[in-house]
């Protein structure tokens, strides 16, 4: 909740006029108290995942030739009940994970210093700590992921998540609700090293999870401009983790890959793609003889 009455009240604490964003951030937050400008996270979090897989569930539902160029495992199709039946589950999760987790976190959001005040950063704070947020996120999923491997982690909880082997956008956040937990740990350690305004966090939230819907998308677009971001995983890389499995010990990062080629998790993909090159260098040397 803001501590001014009016905008122009606001202006005069702040010694200059109002910028639009923070004249709207006053008019949607001035009456809320803090615990509920938190829980629109929440809202944010169910609309992302509703609605951002539904591109990609309707180009696989459309079964076009085109898009199917695009896709990783081609020979896999899902159906509408299938994804129908993961948004159900990946729901129910939400509601008895992800929501209490929300609730339960806000004391832990006010101690490390998430403000609400005005006035709201500044483009160049919002993005600097978005790319801090994506770079702790990405080291500590990366061990954490890792460890779930392991045979008790993988059996009792992450082979859920698993459980797809050729992921779609709806799977993204489908995983036990142990998971949540231990992998919701690494989205929120950015913000407590590094605190930030209420609004950071919302577009933090909901930029982790559109990378991750993305990278379990199923379909690697050349177009897509996150192929511009240096070392990101995109959905091909992370396809591959799906589609070996337990078995693989390969590609556990989440949004670079510079952790798998470090530790060298990613020889199996190396070798994989490498073989997949040759047999499409063979295929075109055949099809230029003939
Ligand atoms: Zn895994
Ligand atoms: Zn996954």
């Amino acid at each position: 909740m803001l501590p001014y009455q009016t905008l122009e009240e606001a202006a005069s604490a702040l010694g200059r006029n109002l910028t639009l964003p923070e004249k709207l951030w006053y008019n949607y937050s001035a009456n809320k108290s803090d615990l509920l400008l938190y829980s629109h996270n929440t809202i944010f979090l169910c609309f992302v995942f509703t609605l951002a897989p539904l591109p990609y569930a309707l180009i696989e539902l459309s079964q076009s030739d085109y898009m199917t160029k695009f896709k990783v495992q081609t020979k896999i199709k899902t159906s509408f009940s299938d994804m129908f039946k993961c948004y159900k589950d990946v729901m129910k999760t939400f509601i008895f994970a992800v929501v209490p987790l929300q609730i339960l976190s806000f004391p832990t959001l006010k101690w490390i210093g998430i403000r609400t005040s005005l006035p709201l950063p500044s483009m160049w704070e919002i993005l600097s700590q978005l790319v801090v947020y994506f770079l702790i996120e990405d080291y500590t999923n990366y061990w954490l992921h890792r460890l779930l491997h392991c045979k008790w982690g993988y059996e009792k909880i992450h082979h859920v998540h698993h459980e797809y082997s050729a992921p779609f956008g709806f799977a993204a956040p489908y995983a036990h609700w142990a998971e949540i937990l231990i992998l919701g740990f690494p989205t929120f350690l950015g913000p407590t090293m590094v605190p930030c305004h209420m609004v950071t966090l919302f577009i933090w939230t909901i930029l982790r999870h559109l990378e991750a819907i993305q990278t379990h998308s199923g379909y690697e677009f050349p177009w897509n401009p996150s192929n511009l971001v240096p070392f990101y995983v995109g959905a091909e890389y992370h396809d591959y983790h799906h589609f070996v499995g337990r078995q693989s010990q390969s590609n556990f990062a989440s949004v670079f890959t510079y952790c798998d080629y470090i530790y060298g998790t990613d020889r199996g993909y190396r070798h994989h793609k490498q073989a997949l090159n040759k047999v499409h260098i063979a295929h075109n040397v055949i099809l230029v003889i003939t």
